[in-house]
């Protein structure tokens, strides 16, 4: 019986979910992750999970109700404001008409809860922690499209039928398949924490309400998001040049002087509000530069390596799409691997092979289709919301959705 050999490079949310929805059917595999364990890094802020994305894929992986557990519906309030601070459209505090049970839109989750719940779903044996790929080759001297992987710590691990690239942004799997390397998009972000935000920032805390509050104007983005653990996060964004952050000469080491810098030299005309937001921050600053692919990147497909996730469709997160598209990958991938399952009593080792590197041509047409309008969506997001008039369009847009939504109700 031909049992394929499968790695997945990345313990993100694309890689994690894949490798629950192959286990989950009784499909081995290994994910080899460069953390050295689940505590090792800061996972980032809060995550949508789309009903008929990012869900879809729990629900298939038998997940759904955990979600639900660890779900913060409430995270879909949703406030806008004018850079001179003049509210737009506000249901960031109406918690009311949330129903207490799923199945929610679009209803937020800490990404270290994301994780940790993946990570709980699959066997210990299944992650290989501290594993950083190096590099990955053809298997030397084999005719079956297998690949082996070199590992930073200078270990080999080999053969294997089928390598997932999950990696992210810079995947080392990529360069297989196309020569399309990420980009710089023109916005960096400073990110900015408050913890306890109740007791130590209770402003803070009432101004941004339960979800999302949101400022656009012309070069610049203000972007808050209610975590679970009472925190917020919060980023200043600004379109500058890739060396902003080294150029501009704030010095980023010296948090309170940074944060006053940032809103004298590039919010001084923005609302009291919109600065306070900034000036309130806890002193842990981190710059995000954020990186895109071409819109609509495709390769030839070439057995017994993929992509999935943002290794293959690298976006900005303007329209808040890449983690659900990412999972959606996942759950496609798995359905078109465990496809060609029947067959691997009957057939021989080469026959399956094919019909892995088939169900390989076939996902990736599909998720090529899939990834596209996402992208576009992306790139029209970092436009629109960088632009005069971004939070103005931005919160027109909400009312339009929301009364379609209640008179289709
Ligand atoms: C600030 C910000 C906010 C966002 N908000 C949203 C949102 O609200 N909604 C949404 O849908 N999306 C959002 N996104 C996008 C979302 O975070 C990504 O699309 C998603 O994380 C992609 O998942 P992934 O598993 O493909 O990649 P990643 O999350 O990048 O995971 C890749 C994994 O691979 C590992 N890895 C990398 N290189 C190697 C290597 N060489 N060897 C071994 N392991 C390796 C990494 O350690 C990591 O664990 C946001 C992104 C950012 C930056």
């Amino acid at each position: 019986m031909f049992v394929p050999k499968i790695a997945i490079i990345g313990a993100g949310p694309a890689g994690l979910t894949l490798a629950r929805l192959l286990e989950y059917n009784n499909m081995a595999c290994t994910i080899f992750e460069l953390d050295a364990d689940r505590n090792n890094r800061d996972q980032g802020g809060t995550l949508d999970l789309h009903i008929k994305t990012g869900q879809l894929a729990l629900r298939e992986a038998g997940l759904i109700e955990e979600f639900n557990k660890l779900a913060r519906p409430e995270g879909e309030g949703m406030k806008v404001v004018k850079f001179d601070g003049t509210v737009l459209y506000d249901d960031g505090h109406n918690t009311t008409n949330v129903l207490s049970e799923g199945p929610w839109e679009r209803p937020e989750i800490d990404r270290v809860l994301l994780r940790n719940m993946l990570l709980d779903s699959v066997k210990p044996e299944t992650i290989s922690w501290n594993k950083k790929l190096f590099r990955i080759e053809p298997s030397s001297g084999d005719s079956k499209h297998r690949f082996d992987l070199h590992f930073a710590d200078g270990t080999v691990e080999k053969e294997f039928d089928l390598v997932v690239g999950a990696d992210g942004a810079w995947s080392k799997i990529r360069p297989l398949l196309t020569n399309e390397w990420p980009f710089y998009s023109g916005v960096t972000a400073v990110e900015l924490w408050a913890l306890d935000v109740q007791e130590r920032h209770p402003w803070l805390s009432e101004y941004v309400g339960s979800g999302s509050c949101f400022m656009f104007d012309e070069g610049r983005a203000l972007l808050c998001q209610r975590n679970g653990n009472n925190s917020i996060r919060a980023y200043a964004a600004v379109r500058q040049p890739e060396s902003w952050s080294k150029d501009c000469g704030i010095d980023w080491s010296k948090p309170a002087t940074a944060r006053k810098a940032l809103v004298d030299q590039y919010f001084a005309d923005c609302g009291e509000d919109v600065k306070r937001v900034i000036q309130d921050a806890n002193d842990d600053l981190k710059l995000r530069l954020a990186y895109m692919l071409p819109v609509g990147v495709e390769w030839q497909s070439r057995p017994g390596v993929t992509l999935i996730g943002d290794a293959a469709h690298l976006m900005t997160p303007f329209a808040g799409v890449g983690v659900n598209i990412a999972m959606a990958d996942a759950l496609d991938l798995a359905q078109h691997i465990l496809s060609c399952r029947d067959g691997f009593n009957s057939k021989s080792d080469e026959n399956l092979q094919d019909a892995l590197a088939e169900a390989i041509k076939k996902f990736e047409a599909s998720m090529f289709a899939r990834a596209k309008p996402n992208a576009l969506k992306s790139t029209n997001g970092l436009r629109g919301h960088f632009s005069a008039g971004g939070a103005e369009e931005f919160a027109e847009r909400i009312h339009r959705l929301k009364n379609t939504t209640n008179s289709s109700k």
